[in-house]
């Protein structure tokens, strides 16, 4: 089963939410339409909030969840090592769970 939601990264504008290669450039994230479809079962990506946007404050896409801010995760288990926050200390992506926050 496929869903289609909003690209998070551009909010769905369809349009490079930071210009990085030039004014008219489209969102690399959803190629322009705005939205994106993932495989169910989808959830909030919850290292970046959803936002699709890097955290760590680097003005490019979430490396776990590529700037969709959802992921396909089958699990609903919280991962033991970052509880579900899909964060080490260091603000990196959790090694056990990929920064997914489930496993
Ligand atoms: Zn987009
Ligand atoms: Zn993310
Ligand atoms: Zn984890």
């Amino acid at each position: 089963m496929m869903k289609i939601i909003k690209c998070a990264f551009c909010g769905g504008t369809g349009k490079d939410p930071f210009d990085l290669l030039s004014p008219i450039s489209h969102c690399l994230v959803c190629n322009g339409t705005g939205s994106i479809e993932l495989a169910e079962p989808v959830k909030k990506c919850v290292f970046c909030s959803g936002s699709g946007k890097n955290p760590l404050g680097a003005r490019v896409t979430c490396i776990v969840c590529g700037g969709k801010g959802c992921n396909t995760i089958e699990s609903n288990m919280a991962c033991q090592q970052c509880n579900g926050k899909g964060k080490s200390s260091d603000g990196l992506p959790c090694t056990r769970c990929g920064g997914k926050g489930l496993n």
